[in-house]
Parts: structure tokens; sequence; C-alpha cells
């Protein structure tokens, strides 16, 4: 395997949106050596270096999908044409995955890295059922992965199962070879695991210093749910899990709230927040949460959008996610960034930008190490193909980039697709 590549392209993209002319990226191993106009890098670059000549590309950070279900990858079949009811579809869901056997989703994560591949993404925050994770580590990784090990459960008494299966979880990930992957820790969601154990888990994970999410705001049902201990949540979801008539642990106090008040956020990166008012917002930003929006998601299952301009005024810092094929109709962040800047026409095409390299970065906790293309940082790399001679902006790289256009795929210096 080659260790060492100039690549040149007309255009570099060193960060959303530091436009090079005439750029350079040199390679050495799986970290950039040197980046900048082409003239200066090449005379860094030794004989050894393999130099590829992209001529009509930009080179660009690879993207960061922050929030996706790769083990979902097969139930495509699940994601609504229109607008649908939140807790039905869940129960749907649940349903499906039970008929699914551990080497259907061994092959569901295997395409859904591929699809992430193929849509110029480097690096997933990809929640992970804690039940699927041995089966889960049996697939090769292909890109770079923060694996949230997801945990679901209301019930003290399972306490010591799950707490062994999770370690048994985090030991085969510590042990894996390659460094792609690194463990995360996640409760699914507030109503779908207890205070104590949200807690547990929140200590575990600043006791290991690994990255902590959990879905939050996500439907009017969970709100409902927390304010009254009524509605579709309580009467369709939990008599199915065999919880019924279980109540809130605390009535009165919608889940985002509820959360903060216990101090069970921190710096959690909390997914979703659609049901947030502009104080609610104000007050994660405080605590210092990392939110992900996946608004395709949000608007296919029936519940309210994120407001996105809101979470930047309110000085949040949102990463981007498709959440699963279930509930998408693609695993691509180009076209989840075209379907925001639909809906939200005063977000700035270059934040989006940023929404999908330095944000989704930052909120992983890698940004020391990705989301731009500086000397030191991996080489995560992308070259998108662009049609015209004139200077890309980020308004029509944004309209104009599909898979086709997606040249090259570069993760930890090994190339993952390659010019035609
Ligand atoms: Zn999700």
């Amino acid at each position: 395997m080659n260790s060492a590549w100039l690549l040149t392209a007309p255009w570099l993209l060193t960060e959303a949106w530091q436009l090079v002319p005439h750029g350079a990226v040199l390679v050495h191993g799986a970290t950039i050596a040197a980046s900048g106009p082409a003239a200066a890098v090449r005379q860094a670059a030794g004989r050894e270096a393999v130099h590829l000549d992209l001529d009509d590309c930009l080179l660009m950070p690879g993207l960061v999908n922050a929030h996706c279900h790769l083990e979902l990858s097969a139930l495509g079949h699940l994601c609504p044409a229109r607008p649908t009811a939140f807790i039905p579809w869940v129960t749907k869901l649940i349903a499906a995955k039970k008929k699914l056997a551990a080497a259907d989703y061994q092959a569901a994560v295997a395409a859904g890295q591929e699809m992430l591949l193929a849509a110029g993404t480097t690096t997933v925050g990809d929640f992970c059922s804690l039940g699927l994770a041995a089966s889960h580590h049996l697939v090769r990784p292909r890109l770079r992965q923060v694996r949230f090990l997801e945990v679901i459960g209301r019930q003290a008494e399972a306490e010591a199962a799950v707490c062994g299966e999770l370690a048994a979880a985090l030991e085969r990930l510590a042990a894996a070879p390659g460094g792609l992957v690194r463990p995360g820790i996640a409760p699914h969601a507030p109503y779908t695991v207890s205070l104590a154990r949200q807690r547990r888990l929140l200590g575990l994970a600043r006791q290991l210093n690994m990255p902590y999410a959990i879905h939050l705001g996500e439907s009017p049902a969970e709100k409902e749910y927390f304010l009254t201990g009524r509605g579709p949540v309580s009467d369709q979801l939990y008599p199915l899990v065999g919880w019924e008539g279980l109540a809130p642990e605390e009535k009165g106090r919608d889940s985002i709230d509820l959360l903060l008040s216990r101090n069970l956020l921190g710096e959690a990166i909390v997914v979703h927040l659609g049901t947030a008012t502009t104080t609610q917002l104000q007050r994660l930003a405080t605590a210092g949460c990392r939110p992900v929006v996946c608004p395709r998601s949000n608007h296919n299952l029936g519940n309210p959008l994120p407001d996105v301009p809101a979470l930047l005024a309110a000085g949040l810092q949102p990463a981007l996610g498709t959440d699963s094929l279930a509930s998408t109709g693609s695993l691509s962040l180009w076209d989840e960034m075209r379907f925001l800047a639909d809906r939200f026409p005063s977000l700035a095409a270059a934040d989006l930008l940023r929404l999908a390299t330095t944000n989704g970065a930052a909120t992983l906790g890698l940004d020391r190490q990705l989301g731009r293309l500086t000397s030191g940082l991996a080489a995560d790399l992308i070259a998108v193909r662009t049609t015209s001679r004139r200077p890309p902006t980020p308004e029509k790289l944004l309209a104009a980039t599909g898979n086709r256009e997606i040249a090259l795929v570069m993760v930890a210096g090994d190339i993952k697709k390659r010019p035609q």
C-alpha cells in the first residue's frame, strides 16, 4: 500500500470557506503533512510521493455525519413517502428489527458504510444497539466512526446484565485494530431509559473520557408523555414492550427541562431538539451541550424541525446527521444540507458546509484530528468534481454535488474511492 500522496487540484478548500486556487495536499501515511498553494507543497514532497492530479476537482475535508444508525440500513422500506406519525413508525421499527438476523445486520452495516463513502462522508457518529454490538464488531470498518453503544431500559433489575454487556462491548472496541473506531455511550432517549441509568451511563462516559449522546426533544409525543404521563408513548409504545402504565419519574416538565434540571446532560451530544424552545436552547448552550440535527428524518416522521437559525443564535454549534435509512431517503449529507437550505433560506451555504465538517468533528470530540485540511490532521478528504472554470462558491457546490461528483474519497490516507 502506498503511504505518500501528493494531491493537486485547481481548488483547495482547507475549511469552509477558505478557498486556495491551485492547491495541493501532501499525505504521509494517515496524516496530512502539508497543504496550501501547490507550488509550495510540491517542494515539500519527496520523490516517493505518488502524484495524483485531480484536474477538474475541488479538494476539501471529508464530511462528518454526526448521527446515523448503520444497522438500520436494511430497513429502507420503513421510510415513509409522506410525513407519518412518529410512535406508530417506532412500533413498526421494533417489529421489523425483531425479524432481522445477525447476518442481516452485518450486511446492513457494510452497505451503509459504502453509501456514506459514496456521498463523501469520511466519519460517522453511529448508534449501535448494545445487543447487536458483537455482530456489528465483525464488520470491517471502512470509514472513521464513533460507535455509540446504545442502551435502552427502564427496569432497575436488569442493571447488572446491561453493565456486563456494555463492559464487554467496550472491551472489544478497545482491542480493535486499525484505529478507525472509537467508542461512545448513548442512552436511547429520555422515555426509554430511566433517570438512574442515564446518570450511571453519563458517569461512565465521563470516567472513560468518551462522548455521550442521547436522542432528545424529537417528538411532540415525547413532550406530551413527560408533561402529562399520557399520549402515544404511554398508549401505543409501552404496551408493545411490556411497560404498560409506566409513568414518567417526574411529571410536569418536558424531557429537555427534566434532564437539564437533573444535571443529566453536561456536555452531552443531543440529537434532534425539534421541540426545544428558545429558552431551552439557551440553557442547553450554557450547559455546553452539542446538538446534532437530522431535519429530513424529523420531517418524514411528522416531527417538528429543529430551528437551526435559533440554535446558532443561542450560541450552539450544531452538527448534521442523516439518521437512518428507515426514516430518510439517503445517507448523503449533501441531501441533508440542501433540505436545510430549502427550509431555512436565511442559512448561508458556507455555514451549512461548516455544520457538515468542522462542527461535526467538534461534536464528536475529534476537532483536533478532523474537519480541516491542515498539516498534522488526519488525511480524511474528498475531491468534488466542479463543472465550471470559475471559482466555486458554497452555493454552487451545495446545489451541484451528488454522489457522481465525488471523484475521490480518502480516509486515514487510504483511498476508498478513486477517480474514474
Ligand atoms: Zn437516531
